[in-house]
């Protein structure tokens, strides 16, 4: 499995925009953004004339960072957004908010899309009452995600919950705090994308990514 290992928030620096793939420290004066730091590289600062290409190129980066999917991942949920009836550039937000670990982490039982990915991947959350360790796992409406019973998953959870609250969006809803557990209600439309990227622009990926 591909991952990325340099530190995430080059990412963020590159964007010159906060990612959240940090959880608390990204609210906090630590942050690199918050510092002003400069993009990564040495000729980070020095600003050339950005082209159609990197504006385009630079959208679909964010977003594919935003929710922590690598170029091929990228490449599948296209080709699933494209063969859809309905808009593109919809659906494929729509795609990346059926995510499990971005399902986990709006409903506040990880800090980040990082903690719930890792939560997945140490066998800490259940779908449907199986036990699921993908956390790319594509949720369908009437799904139910719930963390483990055990003590130190549970524990995971409920420090999130209330570390950082969540608002959760209309198409989750949480079942059960004490026993973190939450399901997906309705398909996510565009009005329900994650507020922190819903100025994505959507058009311009599709331009860059049909090309
Ligand atoms: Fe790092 Fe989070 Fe700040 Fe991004 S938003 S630079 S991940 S601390």
């Amino acid at each position: 499995m591909a991952r990325f290992l340099d530190s995430v928030c080059k990412r963020c620096r590159r964007e010159q925009m906060k990612l959240f793939l940090k959880g608390s420290r990204c609210f906090s004066p630590k942050c690199p953004i918050d510092r002003e730091a400069p993009p990564p590289g040495m000729h980070g600062l020095r600003r050339s004339k950005q082209s159609e290409y990197g504006l385009r190129l630079r959208e679909k980066q964010r977003l594919k960072w935003f929710y922590g999917v690598l170029e091929a991942q990228f490449r599948r949920y296209f080709d699933l957004a494209t063969r859809s009836p309905s808009n593109t550039g919809e659906t494929l937000l729509s795609i990346l908010e059926r995510r499990l670990d971005n399902v986990i982490t709006r409903l506040g039982f990880a800090k980040s899309r990082n903690m719930a990915r890792q939560m997945v991947c140490h066998g800490h959350v259940e779908v449907n009452g199986k036990k699921c360790d993908i956390p790319s796992m594509l949720l369908k409406p009437g799904d139910k995600v719930k963390v483990k019973t055990r003590a130190r998953s549970t524990q995971l959870a409920k420090i999130s919950l209330q570390e950082m609250p969540p608002q959760v969006p209309d198409f989750l809803s949480i079942i059960s705090a004490e026993e973190p557990e939450g399901v997906l209600i309705r398909m996510p439309s565009r009005s329900d994308v994650d507020p922190r990227i819903s100025e994505i622009r959507e058009q311009l990926i599709i331009e860059i990514a049909t090309r």
